[in-house]
């Protein structure tokens, strides 16, 4: 009378347990998988072109190697003007009207953390990595 209910039990015990290794195998394979296979890292590769007028964010762009160059002319609010110039070389100021022409001369500004400072129309344009917060930026 023992025996059949023991077996009983046995057979109910084996089945989930059978469940159980195949859940952990499964487990496995898929911890291995994860380890041989990382999933691609986006973080670490997006730039932003970031524009500031007056500490005010104007523009926040995506900035790309395979961007398209373009021109983005910036409107200071006491009358004057920047022209940014974007392209996958890097941004720079190709024309401006302030008196000290400082923005132009900076150049061409391919890295982060390096901003083109207009200081009379109080503009400021960079490449913003993405870790850099905008609180570095001051004039
Ligand atoms: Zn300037």
């Amino acid at each position: 009378m023992i025996k059949p209910s023991t077996q009983q039990i046995m057979k109910q015990i084996k089945s989930p347990a059978g469940i159980l290794t195949a859940l952990l195998l499964l487990l496995l394979a898929g911890s291995l998988l994860a380890i041989l296979l990382p999933p691609k890292a986006p973080e670490g590769t997006e730039r932003r072109i970031v524009v500031l007028q007056d500490g005010v964010k104007l523009y926040d762009i995506p900035y790309t190697e395979s961007m398209h160059a373009q021109s983005l002319r910036i409107e200071a609010p006491g009358g004057g003007y920047n022209v940014l110039r974007i392209d996958s070389g890097g941004i720079r100021i190709t024309e401006a009207d302030c008196p000290d022409q400082v923005c132009v001369h900076a150049g061409l500004v391919r890295s982060e953390g390096l901003p083109i400072i207009c200081l009379p129309h109080r503009l400021t344009v960079l490449i913003q990595g993405p870790e850099d917060g905008l609180d570095a930026v001051t004039y």
